[in-house]
């Protein structure tokens, strides 16, 4: 029997080869129609036999192109009207804006072989691409995703592009950023003005500014020589050097002025990766994917990659190549290069450059070169970072290749901008079933950071057609994304707006992601979160659900002597927690020897209470341990000293695997009804370790094994209490994997139903999630009383 269909299908369905997937499955199911991009998602009819035009709609799911991701999917039958062929028609655009935007995808194997062969006219071309990959939400300024809209506009095609954009039998059949060599965008490689302090010698290309292909010689010749370039990307620059060169790395971080805190790596392929690190088979996947972000792996013991790269770290950030550029820095003859630092190209706190000449007015001080190209970046986008485990791949940040992917929610909301943290921010916003989590920000401390948070709301309010009636904000008076909201409450006063707690949106972030509804206990452990009492909170224990909290347990208060200074010193902290365990009879211990003079100073700060704000924050009682073990005394980036605690612990416990840790002794109190956790024994028995002088790596194991348990012991008794048995855990310190693998066993094995962050990340880039579904619940109420 003949039928004629109307399908329209919505999610990330425009420019990830859509189009093209469905004509061919047309073809080869016989059917004839149309189909169509509109701002309201790609719309098809087919016509043709019943069965056919069924298996055509199933298929459309499971054969989809690996980066198009299908949200929603109709069908609605009607009389046939003898189409005779089948055709991809022009875009239309409605007013109603329903398309999701794809993110920028790697470069895919047919793109890659034409790279690569000698007779292809795009052989050794840095912007080869197609409908299968390319660049997308960095070059996309509006919708429909069409080329006049992105930043290729400038590029007119040449006659065999266009011959190619315009052919539906063909690759690239409406890859917007399609180019050749002839037509399209093109490197150039620079001299830093400032790099003139180091001799060049007789470098051939040092005089002139070579383009294509001699560019790229040059930029391997000068990588090879240990020099750093700054290399513009898909999302961004980076600054680059060879990673197995110790002399490099340690300018770039002099330079850069970031002395320990850990570079990404980018390597050859594979192969290269497994010579490095140890690589699992979801690893591997992961490095291998459409995606290729950053992958934390454990470095092996023989690799030559400077250790420069992640003092005092048992892992690097590893990522293949994912533009053509990258492929060609590599692919150059033998000796060809392995390993490259690919850090991100910005000065501290500030966004990653995007813009050749703000890359020269800012950067010209660190990289002795500039390779650029003229194909803009016009949405900021660094690279994502993910790591594995327990199988599963957990976003650490989540940007390039991820965003601007939405978040699917159980139910609609109304349409709401969360603006997100201090550090590490996202923004989020939400319309009908969706919510659009921005790429990484940054931290808001710098007023370009601010400005891009500000443009990136902009921007995404304009793509995504969202226009926020509630703006929900972290209770912090003094974060810059909360001054953001009062203006924007001055400005528009209609507007609801919505004061969210801190580690209430944690936990809340947690149950999203993972579609739980109803009361759970929530652990949230972080650095630092504005409490509803005023005081630095950030080793909560919560009973929680989307509207609304109870903190039913904490880590006892102690002073914050110096308030941020003991963020960044964590000595200060490891001070706090020995006159909190032994008063002012502090015992001998090497930290007294380090920091003796220093120590009659704090001793006053506390005793006088002069700025030493009260925190009951899990992050600063890592600190203080990374501190009196003398593993870390001062963070030179957020969270060095308990990665560094955590990095010592997982060495111990991956050379002796069946080490069965034992724990410190440990206390909690009830408060008016309230667990406090009593950091006092525990600090004891490591001072008593240390005296002992049982090994650095035992004790930070034994501390890591301690906070395990008592996470397990609070919440049995607040089961106990409530009869709740579901625990969320969230918050920055669950990036510590170590821990959080302790505390899923010993939680399970007491019965507990656990929940734990991977699409989003559990640091403060998941904060706006949280914040926008707790804004919703609460305006609920609000419109109901
Ligand atoms: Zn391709
Ligand atoms: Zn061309
Ligand atoms: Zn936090």
């Amino acid at each position: 029997m003949q039928t004629r269909a109307k399908i329209t299908v919505k999610g990330i369905v425009q420019g990830v080869g859509f189009r093209p997937f469905v004509h061919r499955l047309a073809k080869e199911l016989g059917l004839k129609g149309w189909v169509k991009n509109t701002t309201a998602g790609v719309v098809i009819e087919v016509e043709g036999d019943k069965g056919k035009v069924r298996k055509f709609y199933d298929e459309l799911t499971v054969r989809k192109p690996a980066p198009a991701q299908i949200k929603e999917k109709q069908i609605v039958y009607e009389v046939p009207r003898g189409s005779r062929f089948f055709a991809i028609k022009e875009s239309t655009s409605q007013q109603k804006k329903e398309v999701f935007i794809s993110p920028d995808i790697a470069i895919c194997h047919d793109c890659l072989k034409e790279l690569e062969d000698n007779f292809d006219r795009r052989h050794y071309y840095p912007f080869i691409n197609c409908t299968n990959c390319g660049p997308r939400f960095t070059i996309i300024k509006d919708l429909p995703y069409d080329r006049p809209l992105t930043t290729m506009k400038k590029f007119s095609m040449c006659p065999i592009c266009r011959k190619e954009y315009k052919d539906i039998s063909r690759r690239r059949y409406h890859a917007e950023p399609n180019a050749c060599p002839q037509c399209g965008p093109e490197i150039e490689l620079i001299k830093s003005r400032k790099s003139g302090r180091e001799s060049l010698g007789t470098l051939r290309y040092s005089e002139h500014f070579p383009k294509g292909l001699e560019a790229l010689e040059a930029t391997v010749h000068f990588l090879k020589k240990g020099k750093i370039v700054a290399i513009k990307g898909l999302g961004g620059f980076h600054l680059a050097c060879d990673a197995t060169n110790g002399v490099a790395v340690e300018k770039l971080r002099k330079r850069k002025g970031r002395p320990y805190k850990p570079f990404a790596i980018m390597v050859r392929d594979i192969e290269t990766a497994k010579e490095h690190c140890l690589v699992s088979q979801e690893e591997e996947e992961l490095l291998s994917g459409w995606q290729k972000p950053v992958v934390l792996l454990k470095k092996r013991e023989d690799s030559k990659i400077s250790d420069l790269v992640a003092p005092h770290n048992n892992c690097l950030g590893v990522m293949l190549p994912y533009t053509p550029l990258h492929y060609l820095l590599f692919s150059s003859v033998s000796p060809s290069l392995s390993a490259l630092v690919m850090t991100s190209g910005n000065l501290s706190d500030q966004p990653i450059e995007i813009d050749n000449q703000e890359a020269i007015n800012n950067l010209s001080h660190i990289p002795d070169y500039f390779l650029f190209h003229n194909r803009d970046i016009y949405n900021r986008c660094d690279d994502s970072i993910v790591e594995i485990f327990r199988g599963d791949p957990i976003l650490i940040r989540r940007a390039r290749s991820y965003v601007p992917s939405p978040i699917e929610l159980d139910s609609k909301v109304e349409p709401i901008l969360a603006c997100g943290a201090e550090l590490k921010n996202t923004f989020c916003l939400t319309k009908d079933k969706y919510a659009f989590i921005s790429q990484y920000i940054g931290d808001l401390k710098d007023y370009k950071t601010l400005e891009y948070y500000e443009e990136t709301v902009r921007r995404f309010e304009k793509l995504f057609g969202i226009s926020p009636k509630i703006i929900a904000h972290d209770l912090h008076p003094d974060y810059l994304s909360t001054r953001y909201a009062l203006n924007i409450k001055r400005r528009k006063p209609d507007i609801m707006r919505i004061p969210v707690q801190h580690h209430h949106a944690h936990i809340v972030s947690c149950l999203v992601e993972n579609s739980v509804s109803g009361k759970v206990i929530g652990v949230a452990f972080d650095g630092i979160g504005y409490g509803s009492d005023g005081n630095i909170w950030g080793g909560e224990f919560l009973v929680a659900d989307c509207g609304d909290f109870q903190r039913i347990g904490q880590l006892k208060y102690l002073p914050l002597p110096g308030g941020d200074r003991a963020v960044e010193q964590p000595w200060r902290m490891a001070v706090s927690l020995l006159v909190d365990a032994f008063g002012k009879r502090i015992p001998c211990i090497d930290f007294i020897n380090r920091w003796g003079k220093k120590i009659p100073i704090i001793l006053g700060m506390i005793e006088k209470k002069i700025n030493s704000p009260l925190a009951s924050s899990m992050g600063r009682f890592f600190d203080g341990v990374s501190s009196l073990l003398g593993i870390c005394d001062v963070n030179t980036y957020e969270g060095q000293a308990a990665m560094e605690l955590e990095s010592m612990a997982r060495d111990l416990s991956s050379s002796f695997r069946n080490l069965r840790v034992q724990n410190y002794r440990y206390e909690i109190q009830e408060e008016r009804g309230r667990f406090i956790v009593e950091p006092g024994w525990i600090v004891r028995g490591i001072v008593e370790d240390l005296q002992r002088r049982v090994p650095v790596s035992v004790i930070a194991s034994k501390f890591h094994n301690s906070i395990a348990d008592i996470v397990k012991e609070v919440s049995l008794r607040i089961k106990e209490r409530t009869g709740i048995g579901k625990v969320a855990l969230s918050g920055g310190v669950f990036q510590n994997r170590l821990l959080l693998g302790l505390i899923l066993r010993k939680l399970t094995e007491r019965g507990f139903i656990c929940y734990y962050q991977k699409k989003i990340p559990p640091n403060d880039g998941g904060i706006s999630l949280g914040q926008a579904i707790i804004a919703n619940e609460i305006a609920k109420r609000k419109i109901k009383r």
